[in-house]
């Protein structure tokens, strides 16, 4: 297999070095540039590419039509477009509370989505 050389921007902190990676398909020989961290991300995004998501669902009873959401934890990438598919087709009930779980273990990856903020019930007038 031949050596590959990639150039990444690390999105880990706000700094956004460039890291340039060497690696045989999947297997990375060295990275170059960034902290240990960035070279982590570099790895991870080679094997198991992930980002977090925030987005929003249909909220029903509450005095904002959408309520914020948001990924428990970085979601495989290739997922994602089926994750905003299936979000589409979500509706919660007011009252939500922040952080409270809207969808468990999605597509069995053990990531839950959750709620960025929490909504009141609308009284009824
Ligand atoms: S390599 Fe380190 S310092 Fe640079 S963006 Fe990534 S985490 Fe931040």
């Amino acid at each position: 297999m031949t050596t590959q050389k990639d150039k990444l921007i690390c999105v880990t902190c706000p700094k956004g070095c460039t890291l340039e990676v060497d690696h045989e398909g999947n297997t990375v020989l060295s990275v170059t540039g960034g902290c240990k961290r960035g070279h982590e991300y570099a790895r991870q995004e080679l094997v198991d590419p992930r980002r977090k998501v925030a987005s929003s669902v249909r909220i029903k009873g509450a005095i904002h039509p959408l309520l914020p959401v948001y990924t428990s934890a970085p979601f495989p990438k290739g997922l994602i477009p089926k994750l905003l598919i299936q979000l589409r087709s979500v509706e919660v009930n007011a009252p939500v509370t922040t952080n409270q779980v809207i969808l468990q273990d999605v597509f069995g990856t053990g990531i839950d989505i959750l709620a960025s903020r929490e909504m009141q019930k609308i009284s009824p007038a």
